[in-house]
């Protein structure tokens, strides 16, 4: 490590330190992993001993050290086989100190940093829920603003210190729809009412490390609770990750070295065959094995900190040190066990404890997390294992370029043909592709209802996968089968001869029971795609929200919801726009969704009428419904295929309102055909934003989503 960043300073906190862990740390320490659970105390002690976030600025009661301090005393307790205790210290230290310290506001830093460098404040960090771990995307906790206050519901499992906490950094979305972009941090006063922690969690190790699972029930907090931009939370948490890796890291070397040293000592204790077992050559060459694995951690580890101070790591060596140091801890400290023969794998021998403290080390600190975007990707991501390129089809449409940005955030390569490169739909993408630090873009000028036209355009490019998101507007005969059919036809034309490896197909649900123009053509191109022997997938689609937030603003101006018969004519599970958009990526990495695929969003099904009370209830509305019968529209259409036999205008208008009639009485749910029925739970689920987040985010003026198309309901 950089001594002149951290000599003096690192010694005499060391040599504190030492002193301290040992007075306050090892006489209980039996006693606490026995309670899974350190005195709340203690933290006190800690704080009161100066041990705590060392590297907070002096002006907010720290020491101003270089945080190399910090990952010096995260190794100490690791060496000292105290693993559970280092990460508490870390996530406390090492990690919600800085994120104050680095994103508060002058407020927020007077107001927490003191009390936690005392310890009068411990913290927690909150990312992980039951269905977003490795894939942060996921998070559902919402926060909607409401006033001058934020509103947080949801909950967080596995939160480290989430026992003894006071103050919790949660993640949660504040802008459905968006991803990660529309991710927030809030500091959350765990005091606060609706907030519940539950029990510990019983692990298999580092029992010391108190974790739980949180709840947020409408807890309301002040409208400064924002830590960092509104929806910035996803970049803070990709800036800060260095930070909580080299800490993982300080984890990794203090606890192999820790291991080397009781095992030394072991080996020369231990008898066998009348020497000591230190004296087998092949103890040695095994102890020189581990010596060197830990050392060649020790220099990346100590490398990245001095390259962290000088604020020079980047994020994928810091990937890269979390990986290799982790791994070398669980095989070192393996191999050491296997030293102690038998007495190793008894409790009553420390290194069983440093061997089940070390397993969690490769899992949390996230997985994708953890990769995402280093050059280790090959290692884990299988077929991502170098960038792809894509060609995407209809990435100015509505879905389309919504998944354009999630395949940009996810780091592809995109290719998309278009009408018109300078349409205002492209300067929107073009201005998001050059925020998105991940993949890239380039937009072509493309004719896909010519096939000439397009193999020209695309002469110079090389494609991995092509998505097509292509629809036609109208829903019109002739539109339908020169969109839905044709320009899909010559995009599979140009595939097969450019061996593109796969084919994602939007399609819709609708399409099991064909009636409609555009269904009929989605089919036959199916049919197509399916006999063409490429590799497939066809995504059928679920209602997305878009198509069912059309009433929202005339509810809430207290206007009756419209509805076909009684309301309860028809059913979907709809599905947030960001979900498809994740979903139809996902069908490019897993070979598990290849052929068609029906997706719904994550349940349950909701009738119109459902949908009525629920925007009733949300907007604080009596709840207003008005019916129309859906044969009015059936009596309409057969009216306009009369003139419609003489005009295309008209024959158009007329399946316009057979699309409406569809929609009116089908649901959009998978189709029992033995049984003849719609089957909801037969449709699979898929996402992670429900139709109320979304209708709350757009009632509290947040999120990204469009308003439906819905001509009748104007
Ligand atoms: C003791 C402990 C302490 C923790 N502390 C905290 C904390 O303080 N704060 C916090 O927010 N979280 C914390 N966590 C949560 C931890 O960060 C997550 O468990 C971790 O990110 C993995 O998420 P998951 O458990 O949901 O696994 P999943 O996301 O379900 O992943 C399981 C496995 O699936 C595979 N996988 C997942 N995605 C992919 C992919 N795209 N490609 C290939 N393989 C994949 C990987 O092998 C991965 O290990 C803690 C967890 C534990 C056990």
């Amino acid at each position: 490590m950089n001594m002149d960043i951290a000599s003096d300073e690192m010694t005499l906190f060391r040599d504190m330190a030492r002193r301290a862990f040992e007075q306050e740390i090892a006489p209980h320490f039996e006693s606490w992993e026995e309670d899974h659970l350190v005195p709340r105390e203690f933290w006190n002690t800690m704080g009161t001993a100066g041990l705590l976030c060392p590297d907070v600025d002096e002006a907010y009661g720290g020491a101003g050290t270089a945080p190399h301090v910090t990952l010096m005393l995260i190794e100490e307790l690791s060496r000292m086989g105290f693993g559970g205790i280092a990460t508490g210290y870390g996530i406390h230290s090492n990690i919600v100190a800085p994120y104050i310290s680095r994103h508060g506001t002058e407020e927020q830093k007077q107001q927490w940093l003191p009390k936690m460098v005392s310890g009068e404040a411990f913290g927690a960090l909150a990312m992980t829920e039951p269905g977003a771990g490795s894939d942060v995307q996921g998070i559902r906790t919402s926060a909607v603003r409401d006033g001058d206050e934020w509103v947080l519901n949801g909950s967080k499992i596995f939160i480290t210190n989430g026992i003894h906490a006071d103050i919790v950094v949660v993640a949660a979305i504040t802008d459905p729809g968006k991803g990660a972009k529309g991710t927030s941090l809030l500091l959350v006063d765990t005091t606060l009412p609706g907030f519940e922690k539950s029990r510990k969690i019983e692990k298999i190790g580092q029992h010391t490390s108190d974790t739980a699972q949180l709840f947020f029930q409408d807890v309301r907090l002040p409208a400064n609770a924002l830590l960092g931009e509104e929806n910035r939370g996803f970049v803070i948490m990709m800036e800060e990750l260095p930070r909580e890796r080299l800490g993982i890291a300080a984890q990794a070397v203090g606890a192999a070295e820790g291991a080397l040293d009781i095992t030394v000592d072991y080996v020369k204790e231990r008898k066998a065959f009348g020497q000591s077992i230190g004296e087998f050559q092949n103890t040695r060459f095994k102890l020189a094995d581990v010596k060197t694995q830990i050392g060649l951690s020790r220099a990346l580890y100590e490398q990245c900190a001095d390259e962290y101070a000088q604020g020079a790591l980047t994020a994928d060596k810091a990937a890269m040190l979390k990986l290799a140091s982790c791994e070398m801890q669980c095989s070192t400290i393996d191999d050491c066990l296997q030293l102690f023969g038998g007495y190793g794998y008894t409790v009553e021998y420390p290194i069983s404890r440093f061997y089940t403290d070390a397993r969690i080390q490769r899992i949390y600190g996230g997985f994708i997390r953890n990769h995402a975007r280093t050059g280790l990707r090959a290692r884990c991501w299988g077929a991502r294992a170098l960038k792809q390129r894509v060609l995407l089809a209809g990435a100015t449409g509505y879905i389309g370029s919504r998944v354009a940005r999630e395949l940009l955030t996810n780091d592809y390569d995109l290719i998309c043909p278009v009408r018109d490169v300078s349409s205002e739909a492209c300067d929107t993408l073009r201005a998001f592709a050059s925020d998105c630090e991940t993949g890239s873009l380039h937009l072509l000028a493309a004719d896909l209802q010519d096939p000439e036209n397009l193999d020209r355009a695309l002469q110079e490019y090389r494609v991995d996968v092509l998505v097509s998101c292509i629809a036609s507007r109208s829903g019109g005969v002739a539109d339908s089968h020169q969109i839905d059919y044709l320009a899909n036809h010559y995009l599979l034309q140009w595939a097969v001869k450019s061996e593109v490896k796969h084919f994602t197909l939007l399609s819709a649900i609708c399409v099991q029971k064909p009636r409609l123009a555009f269904q009929f053509a989605k089919l036959r191109f199916e049919s197509e795609l399916a006999a063409s022997g490429l590799s497939f997938s066809s995504v059928r689609a679920t209602a997305f929200f878009k198509s069912l937030s059309g009433q929202l603003q005339r509810v809430s101006r207290g206007k009756p919801f419209l509805m076909f018969g009684d309301g309860t004519l028809t059913r979907c599970k709809p599905i947030a726009e960001a979900d498809l958009a994740h979903f139809i990526r996902l069908t490019l990495e897993s070979d598990a969704l290849k052929g068609v695929q029906e997706i719904g969003g994550p349940g349950p099904a909701i009738s119109p009428l459902e949908q009525a009370q629920l925007l009733s209830r949300l907007t604080g509305q009596p709840l207003r419904t008005k019916c129309v019968s859906p044969k009015l529209l059936r009596g309409i259409a057969a009216l306009l295929d009369i003139p419609g036999r003489f005009s295309k205008g008209i024959a158009d208008k007329a399946e316009f309102v057979r699309i409406g009639h569809y929609y009116a009485t089908e649901s959009m749910l998978h189709w029992d055909k033995d049984q003849e029925a719609y089957d909801a739970d037969a449709t699979p689920e898929f996402g992670t934003i429900t139709l109320e987040d979304s209708y709350r985010a757009q009632l509290a003026g947040a999120g990204d989503q469009a308003l439906g198309d819905q001509a009748v309901f104007r």
